[in-house]
């Protein structure tokens, strides 16, 4: 016997047929001797419809109110399954977040999970009931719901999982595991059969979109094997891949990767904007004074780079921050240019960032030369270069993301 979370995102519980489809699914496991949590996110389009009626409301709305209105779609849905399930034969009961308790922080609409307590749902599992978890909210310490920010029911369900020490948590969305790369960019990319949590923490960050940031972090603090398949199984085939699983990608610690590639995957994000400073004086302090302010606006700044100056007076600095907050950046800077006495303030907002990410990185050199040359072979720019252990990132104009991660696929082995 094993204890499993299943999570249903949107698209998995869109409709009555559908839950049934996830019921499915879930008689699967109990039948197989399981003890299942069920964690699910509002019905597709739901949530957005709630968020939508909240600005329509007011657009200065109260965030304690917006997460009361938000968080009723998983409310909804969570009862759903779990009268499915009852009709189906398998008892069933839903949870709201704070009936567990799942107790967050107090920051509404982006909260953070503080603690679970895993005894009640431990005590209804024992007895053989399938509990069926509303995904996406919590409750903070002054006791009002509260929401974990958008796509965050990968997060219960991870949070979930550690708390009840569950064997597995398995997230069945809408593709059937995690790729090398975007296969809408690249029709080559193949299904990854394991990824390590250091690798998928770095996918997930550098633009790959299977699974909530924050649900990584999670599972690689508490050691959650992750396993991402698809719901559109049909849920009685037979389970024949790796460890007798179905189709999918396994997030594991890196000693369950027996075969490793040095380069697991390319990612890409196109949420990036590019600032640069030039002629800014080149004195101690001078970076201090460009990156203090944007810290204090809250701005988050990715990529770095500082030239050295020839003649030790002025220096450009370049650096990228999200593409949404490109406009607030410039204006946080313009604001200090009185103190900061710099030449000019440009930026960029066509660029995009594409990452190669593995960590066979650690134990073999030249992995960011065969980079850079292969994107010079194809005439492409490179405006900055970050790196990591496990990853190199580089910054490109981008009418070129198709070619850049196309030529990184190929070259690093990974076409099919
Ligand atoms: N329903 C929430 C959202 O759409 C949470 C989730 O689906 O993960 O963001
Ligand atoms: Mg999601």
């Amino acid at each position: 016997m094993s204890r499993l979370v299943m999570k249903f995102g949107g698209t998995s519980v869109a409709d009555l047929d559908r839950i049934r489809n996830v019921a499915r699914h879930v008689k699967r496991e109990v039948d197989a001797g399981h003890q299942v949590a069920v964690v699910v996110s509002a019905m597709a389009g739901k949530t957005n419809e709630l968020v939508a009626l909240c600005r329509e409301a007011s657009p200065m709305h109260d965030a304690r109110e917006y997460d009361a209105i938000v968080a009723s779609g998983e409310q909804v849905s969570a009862g759903l399954l779990a009268i499915v399930l009852q009709e189906m034969g398998v008892d069933a009961r839903s949870w709201l977040g704070w009936q567990i308790a799942v107790t967050t922080d107090g920051s509404h609409g982006a909260a953070r999970i503080a603690d679970i307590n895993g005894e009640k749902l431990l005590e209804r599992l024992a007895m053989g009931q399938v509990a069926v978890v509303a995904g996406f909210q919590g409750v903070a310490p002054d006791n009002r719901i509260t929401t974990l920010g958008r796509g965050g029911s990968d997060t219960s369900a991870v949070a979930i999982a550690a708390a009840i020490k569950a064997d597995r948590c398995d997230i069945y969305t809408d593709v059937d595991g995690v790729y090398t790369t975007d296969p809408r960019i690249v029709p080559k990319a193949r299904r990854l059969d394991r990824v390590a949590f250091e690798e998928m923490l770095e996918m997930a960050s550098l633009g790959a979109k299977v699974l909530q940031v924050r649900s990584v972090e999670l599972a690689m603090v508490h050691g959650v094997r992750t396993f991402v398949r698809s719901s559109f199984d049909d849920p009685d085939a037979p389970q024949i891949g790796v460890d007798n699983l179905p189709p999918g990608t396994l997030i594991c610690d890196e000693d369950e990767i027996v075969e490793q590639q040095v380069v697991t995957g390319i990612a890409f994000s196109k949420d990036e904007a590019q600032i640069s400073i030039r002629n800014v004086p080149d004195k101690p302090g001078v970076a201090a004074s460009v990156f203090g302010p944007l810290s204090d606006a809250n701005i988050n700044v990715d990529m770095i780079v500082q030239n050295i100056s020839p003649d030790g007076s002025t220096t450009d600095i370049t650096f990228t921050v999200p593409e949404t907050e490109y406009q607030r950046a410039l204006n946080v800077l313009e604001a200090t240019r009185a103190v900061l006495k710099f030449g000019s303030l440009e930026g960029a907002t066509d660029v995009v960032k594409v990452s190669v990410i593995g960590i066979g990185m650690r134990s073999h050199a030249g992995i960011a030369s065969m980079c850079f040359q292969g994107l010079a072979e194809k005439g492409i720019n490179i405006r900055a270069i970050t790196t990591s252990e496990i990853k190199i990132s580089v910054l490109i104009d981008s009418a070129y993301t198709e070619l850049a991660v196309r030529t990184l696929h190929s070259l690093y082995g990974l076409d099919e």
